[in-house]
């Protein structure tokens, strides 16, 4: 089926898995299989063993490849398991270059795990393309991107970076857990591989932990694909399953969200105790026209910031409506604490010097009411406020 020229929205439905081609169920059959009988040694089937190829898997792998624009797609155990993999790629002396308020999971695991095999990186400013091109060391083989950023939702310019990584004979991956393909799609722009947490928006009900990545070059796919299998940490059947049901309703779940969104943010802006707003929708955040250029829209996540640690508990206490917790990118509201959830893998000086302080929030906006959180939040604002005298001016974002 030819679907290129449909719009994303209906490429989420109307796809090669549409339906399933000996039978026209309308769901991918879960071939909960580990191997595969061989009519002859001589010549094997399509499929031998579940961790090298298996037919469910292999229906979420075409699908995200085709939604990213790639040729090739792979889904892995988890977004770290996506990363890791993709990290083996590399080899001893090689050099990473990295966005340095990464997710902490992919922090801990460049600073504390790849040292380890003699890989060296640097954490950069990725905003700043001058310090993006001074880290560049005649041994970097990859340029690694999140855009936005984990919790500060900085944005870097794909495009810019990858034209530096080409011209170092540099791979670039870009991490499009935030965005998914629905709003932006890295490998456009040139990126070498995109990775996701498929945990996230793109399965979207807090009911699985799955991991993808798609490339555009052939050669880089075969080389992935051996990693993938060597490896061996691939997304289950059923758990590929769960993630192609997600997917369908991707488009509308992030379209809902990233309104409510757009309206909390602004709310925020205005609730004296919040020191700081970062969200990618604001015409003042920093990175907003590069960021307008390579994505079709801000998302549903932002962060903000509370005076310290005491008014976050208070705050926290006093909110019904968002599940608290790790992760983002559900149906239901999520407020994380980075300082103590996603990155507490890093030391308390090195989030402070990212400007991950004890104050700050991580808000993943699901598909409640907006008013309805709105109403809610102002529950936990009221909570500090006799705390707190509110801080005089200063610009937030
Ligand atoms: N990348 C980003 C931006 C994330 O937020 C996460 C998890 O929170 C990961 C990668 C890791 O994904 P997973 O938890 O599925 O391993």
């Amino acid at each position: 089926m030819t679907t290129n020229s449909y719009t994303f929205q209906t490429k989420l439905l109307h796809n090669d898995h549409k339906f399933d081609k000996s039978t026209g169920a309308v769901s991918v059959p879960i071939q909960q299989a580990s191997t595969f009988h061989q009519l002859d040694f001589d010549q094997p089937g399509k499929y031998d063993y579940s961790r090298s190829g298996n037919p469910t898997r292999e229906a979420l792998e075409e699908t995200i490849a085709d939604l990213e624009g790639g040729v090739r797609g792979f889904a892995f155990a988890s977004g770290m398991a996506a990363i890791a993999t993709s990290f083996m790629l590399l080899s001893q002396n090689d050099h990473v270059l990295i966005s340095e308020d990464v997710y902490g999971g992919t922090y801990r695991m460049i600073h504390d795990v790849l040292c380890r095999f003699g890989i060296s990186h640097t954490f950069v400013d990725m905003t700043d393309l001058n310090k993006v091109a001074n880290g560049i060391q005649s041994n970097t083989k990859v340029i690694y991107i999140e855009t936005p950023s984990n919790p500060l939702l900085k944005v870097t310019d794909i495009q810019a970076v990858v034209k530096l990584a080409k011209a170092n004979q540099c791979l670039t991956f870009v991490d499009n857990t935030f965005m998914t393909p629905a709003l932006q799609r890295p490998l456009d722009f040139g990126a070498d591989i995109v990775l996701h947490s498929a945990t996230k928006f793109i399965a979207g009900h807090s009911d699985v932990v799955a991991g993808l990545a798609a490339v555009k070059n052939e050669k880089l796919g075969e080389n992935l694909a051996f990693l993938q299998n060597s490896f061996g940490s691939i997304l289950s059947a059923h758990d590929s399953w769960l993630v192609l049901r997600g997917l369908k309703t991707l488009h509308c779940r992030l379209e809902q969200s990233s309104r409510s969104a757009f309206r909390l943010a602004h709310a925020l802006l205005k609730e004296p105790l919040v020191e700081e707003v970062y969200y990618p929708g604001f015409s003042f955040h920093q990175g907003h026209s590069t960021h307008l250029y390579q994505a079709a829209g801000p998302g549903a996540v932002l962060s903000f910031r509370l005076p310290d640690e005491n008014a976050v508990r208070l705050f926290t206490k006093n909110v019904q409506l968002p599940v608290y917790a790790v992760s983002l990118g559900a149906v239901e509201s999520i407020l994380s604490y980075p300082a103590r959830m996603s990155h507490a893998s890093m030391s308390a000086a090195e989030r402070n010097k990212r400007g991950i302080t004890d104050g700050l929030l991580r808000l993943s906006v699901g598909l409640e009411n907006a008013e309805d959180l709105l109403q809610d939040f102002k529950q936990g604002f009221a909570a500090i406020t006799n705390l707190y005298a509110p801080k005089a001016g200063g610009a937030k974002g």
